[in-house]
């Protein structure tokens, strides 16, 4: 039964002192004390806003609306442990601090703890005009003094400090729901919500959800009961989500990322629930899990369940592949097996995935729609031009298809029998996108995209790399795309796939000269060729409002191309997803690329981080913690716990928190762990890359015996398309100046052939994206005269190396170090040979049994 109650503490502002506003609050009102974790909010108590000294009066704390966060933000924020311990010191007056606490000085000391955590936020997130404060922890009440006299301030949310209580003991227990100000005379006026809870209900789940969803109601005159209603239970973990009703969906990202510790346990809780069973997770747990609380086995699960790298669980899915149940890692049967662009073996990893699995990514799909609307009007009134593509297939022994994660989902009923819908109305036809020859389908695709011109609003690719490879694609070809569109017709000798041909023939229906001269004016351009390019995306899509590609991670180093092509269309990363698990989104798109931040939806799979240094090393006590406890500035490694079969399972990308929605961390995409080298969906570690010199530097010989590679490094060139690997070569002794032309000849033949060997060396996707896809050029090698890396280790150390610890880096990125390298380059070799690859083959391991299953995978 609810009800609000409101009871006077009147005070004036400098007499507020914590123990006066506790006595009055205490009729009742006080719970016992929890620690902050287990601290439960009202629904939507309120914002917190974040305080810093004044520079223009460094005695006096004047409050500037900083930011807003909520409460459980700061929670995970812990302040930094010397501004705390002063603050505490001085609160109980011990050591040489005693007997000089000061509410002043408190402040201060607190506003030391939390400004480093917050000084990384922009001003332009400044929000003023809100009226509202909560700080959770026990130092808000000391602020309140302070807040108190803040002119403009006119509500303090709940005080977790007041409102912490022990969810088994409640029965019918008033909380505050905020403390008003008076504006007259800044009196404060109390009101607590009466809430009931069902102590079965908290009994059976520890979650916080169910307390807040027990709350009924508050009444009209309390501070609570102008804030939304909060949903009566957590959201579905597959929710629905209709694109089209954009406050709903919106509505939905509130729910999820303000529940979002509820929503995780949850997870966790349905995965074991559905897994625990399973030989994989049975084998750590080392009990039987029949008839076994859903909290036991989480508590079993993260003691005893090992965190993985793919080696770890690689005999488990080839066991699969060759024909053993699902049952081995899932309850769900695996209806296919993902092929990611991490290898292993040289060969893709393969993903486990599962029919919901397609539920789950159509969710966050549709969820990008009413996000993207928030930011840019008008995404119905016309098309997106979307290039989008398949890869291979195969099969395994089992019959179970093996495919990249996107061919999956394209090829998915979810894709191809989407309801039509304004916000997915693309300009290629599902034939042209699920065309396997990629000339034919980029072909297709464009010629729909030129022929719909005037309808595109949006253009874009998954990856940047494809998006600019389309462009160099079209740029090879307009003239044979324009008189496509000049005659109404669509090339049979270019596009044979009948039914990637027919889709095309219903786009470009008949002749339309107008359109194929403006369309080669804008492509003939003027001046200088490359110059003439510059803005040619915006040109030729006039109504385009933006890029959507993703420009993080790697894709990073396309931002310049983009921006040349693009003629400033804002780029726009909208999400995070690998074939493990669709994670995040963008909640702000329109954010500059070096500012953009993923949320991790806490219904996709269990998260959880290892703490690591910036490089990416684990960090010294390396600890794995929850997605509601990494810190904002940390770095940590990406684990997950998936619906699909993969238990604690090591992702391999290394995230920066940057920020929070609610609950929920938002992440910067710093880098992929041990990947030096990457200008597609190619990912080269520095151990590939010293596998595959050393087996190329052995065919030097033929420049006289005693050459030898005495240093190298890398770097991904892209400033054209494609990018290529660039490795920077010192010979010793130096080569001799050719003598006559058949020196060079041989000097020519053998780098070349080093070259290719070192492509040869490295794995099944470089191999793919130079052979098959074309979206990695040639392999170069620079030789640099002798002395060129003694230079790049002065660079290095004016940059701060140390002396002592120097290594040569095995790829380079910094243009300085480039720089130092290029102006010794005595000569330019190119790989002349395309590397050999075809769609690897999952081995019929037969009798394999155990954990042996060593099927390796092979070419
Ligand atoms: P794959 O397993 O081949 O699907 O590749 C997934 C990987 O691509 C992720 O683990 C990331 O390393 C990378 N990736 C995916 N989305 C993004 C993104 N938005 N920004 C940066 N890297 C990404």
């Amino acid at each position: 039964m609810p009800a609000a109650a409101s009871s006077r503490a009147g005070s004036s502002p400098s007499l507020a002192r914590e123990v006066e506003l506790v006595s009055a609050l205490s009729g009742g009102v006080l719970p016992r004390e929890r620690s902050a974790s287990e601290v439960w909010q009202l629904p939507r108590s309120t914002a917190a806003v974040v305080c810093q000294l004044s520079p223009t009066s460094p005695n006096k704390p004047v409050l500037e609306y900083d930011r807003v966060v909520c409460p459980h933000e700061l929670h995970a924020l812990k302040p930094r442990e010397a501004a705390m311990k002063l603050y505490h010191s001085r609160r109980r007056g011990e050591g040489e601090e005693a007997g000089k606490v000061e509410l002043l000085q408190a402040f201060q000391a607190v506003e030391v703890a939390v400004r480093g955590f917050f000084s990384v936020y922009r001003p332009s997130e400044v929000w003023r005009g809100r009226h509202q404060f909560a700080v959770p922890g026990d130092f808000n009440l000391t602020l309140l003094e302070y807040l108190i006299v803040e002119p403009g301030l006119s509500l303090v949310g709940c005080c977790n400090e007041l409102n912490a209580g022990n969810p088994h003991s409640i029965n019918q227990k008033r909380y505050i729901s905020g403390i008003k100000i008076a504006p007259e005379n800044r009196s404060l006026e109390v009101s607590t919500t009466t809430m009931s809870t069902s102590p079965a209900v908290v009994d059976h789940d520890h979650g916080h959800d169910h307390l807040l969803s027990s709350v009924s109601s508050t009444s009209t005159d309390s501070p609570a009961a102008t804030m939304p209603p909060r949903p009566s239970s957590l959201p579905p973990t597959i929710p629905v989500c209709d694109p089209h009703d954009g406050p709903a969906s919106l509505q939905l990202i509130e729910d999820l990322t303000t529940h979002a510790g509820a929503i995780q346990q949850r997870v966790l809780r349905e995965i074991l629930s559905m897994n625990a069973g399973t030989d994989y997770i049975r084998g750590f747990l080392g009990f039987d899990v029949e008839g076994r609380h859903a909290d036991e086995l989480a508590a079993a699960f993260k003691e005893r369940v090992p965190v993985v790298e793919y080696e770890d669980v690689k005999p488990y899915i080839e066991r699969i592949a060759n024909g053993a149940p699902s049952s081995l890692i899932s309850s769900k049967t695996i209806t296919e097996l993902l092929t990611s662009s991490g290898t292993s073996g040289g060969q893709p990893k393969l993903m486990p995935s599962t029919e919901a699995e397609l539920d789950r990514k159509t969710f966050l799909y549709n969820l990008l729609v009413p996000v993207m609307n928030k930011y840019v009007e008008g995404l119905d009134k016309g098309r997106c031009m979307y290039l989008l593509f398949v890869k291979p297939e195969i099969r395994t022994p089992s019959g179970l298809v093996a495919r990249p994660v996107l061919t999956s989902y394209y090829k998915s009923r979810h894709f191809r029998e989407r309801p039509d819908s304004p916000y997915t109305r693309y300009t290629s036809p599902n034939e042209a996108i699920l065309c396997p020859d990629s000339a034919q389908s980029m072909y297709a695709q464009l010629l729909c995209g030129l022929a719909r011109r005037g309808e595109v609003l949006r253009v874009g690719a998954v990856f940047a790399s494809a998006f600019l490879r389309a462009v160099k694609f079209l740029e090879a070809h307009w003239r044979t795309l324009c008189d496509d569109i000049r005659a109404g017709r669509v090339d049979a000798a270019r596009v044979t796939d009948a039914a990637c041909r027919d889709a095309v023939a219903r786009v470009v229906t008949r002749p339309d000269p107008a359109l194929a001269d403006a369309i080669a004016a804008e492509c003939e351009g003027e001046g200088s060729p490359a110059a003439s390019w510059r803005g040619i995306v915006r040109r030729l899509w006039p109504r385009t409002k933006y890029i959507d590609v993703i420009v993080t991670g790697s894709m990073a180093q396309y931002i310049p191309l983009l921006e040349f092509y693009g003629g400033g269309l804002p780029l726009v990363s909208t999400m995070y997803a690998s074939s493990e698990c669709y994670f995040g989104i963008n909640l702000r798109p329109l954010d500059r690329p070096e500012d953009v931040a993923y949320t991790l939806l806490p219904n996709m799979c269990y998260y959880e981080f290892i703490k690591v240094e910036k490089d990416g090393e684990e960090a010294r006590d390396g600890k794995v913690v929850d997605l509601v406890d990494v810190e904002l500035g940390g770095y940590y490694e990406l684990l997950v716990t998936t619906f699909t079969g993969l238990y604690r399972y090591r992702v391999g990308d290394i995230l920066q928190v940057s920020g929070f929605h609610n609950a929920a961390p938002q992440f910067r995409f710093v880098h992929r762990r041990n990947v030096v080298l990457s200008v597609d969906t190619d990912k080269t570690s520095e151990d590939d890359l010293l596998r595959a010199v050393t087996a190329a530097k052995r065919l030097l010989a033929p420049l006289g015996g005693a050459t030898i590679l005495s240093e190298y490094t890398a770097y991904a060139d892209t400033a054209s398309i494609p990018g290529h690997y660039v490795l920077f070569w010192e010979l010793t002794p130096p080569p001799l100046p050719p003598a006559s032309s058949g020196d060079e000849a041989v000097a020519r033949r053998v780098m070349a052939a080093c070259c290719a060997e070192v492509e040869a060396g490295l794995d099944a996707v470089y191999r793919r994206c130079r052979s098959r896809d074309r979206s990695v050029g040639p392999l170069e090698i620079r030789v640099v005269s002798p002395g060129a890396f003694d230079a790049l280790m002065d660079l290095c150390v004016s940059h701060g190396s140390s002396v002592n610890q120097y290594k040569t880096p095995r790829c380079i990125k910094h243009p300085d170090a480039i720089a130092v390298l290029e102006a010794r380059v005595v000569g330019r070799f190119f790989s002349d040979t395309v590397p050999h690859w075809e769609p690897f083959n999952v081995v019929d391991a037969g009798a394999a049994t155990g954990t042996d299953a060593n099927a390796a995978t092979a070419s």
